[in-house]
């Protein structure tokens, strides 16, 4: 049985809670059926979400957490980035929406559904993957990798280039030597 299908009928009148803890390697499985670079996930995904139905809407708000695997796009260390984000999202019947309203409907954040159930796994999919960059960083301040020598700079300098100083200041040097004094 899937957890994030919650039939309609089910949500009662004054909304309902779902808290839900799922496993790293569950999450891992249904991430890597998405194109491109598969997500290692390191963390349980936690997933706390209110559904309160007005009318045949339901309005799903509360939050995701989790963590992902990324090597760092610098120094190419492997990190853990923590993934908390919000989610909020209406589920709208499709029958109430025609086909040109669809556009409106993402714009609203709204998600279609049809039949008897609403399904939470896109939305909570849309959350983790919109969290992780395209080129993550270990922290913001990732000093990379020597291109001289591949030493981390984050663990130290090394001692390329400070042998002969920065070039730009070398050339500065050379030119205030054949100014007039
Ligand atoms: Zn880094
Ligand atoms: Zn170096």
């Amino acid at each position: 049985m899937d957890q994030l299908k919650i039939r309609v009928e089910d949500i009662p009148e004054q909304g309902m809670t779902l808290a839900l803890e799922i496993a790293a390697e569950e999450v891992e499985a249904r991430l890597s059926e998405l194109e491109g670079e598969p997500l290692s996930v390191a963390a349980p995904l936690t997933i706390r979400l209110q559904l309160a139905p007005t009318g045949a809407r339901i309005v799903t708000r509360g939050s995701i957490r989790t963590a992902i695997r990324s090597g760092c796009a610098r120094c190419l260390d492997e990190f853990e980035q923590p993934v908390n984000e919000a989610v909020f999202t209406v589920f709208a019947p499709d029958s109430e929406l025609d086909r040109r309203d669809e556009r409106e409907a993402e714009a609203l954040n709204q998600e279609l559904y049809s039949g008897e159930e609403i399904d939470l796994w896109p939305v909570v999919q849309e959350q983790i993957i919109l969290a992780v960059p395209i080129k993550p960083l270990c922290r913001e301040d990732c000093q990379g990798l020597c291109p001289d020598c591949g030493r981390n700079r984050n663990q130290g300098s090394c001692d390329c280039g400070r042998t002969t100083g920065h070039p730009g200041l070398a050339g500065l040097e050379a030119l205030r030597d054949k100014l007039p004094r």
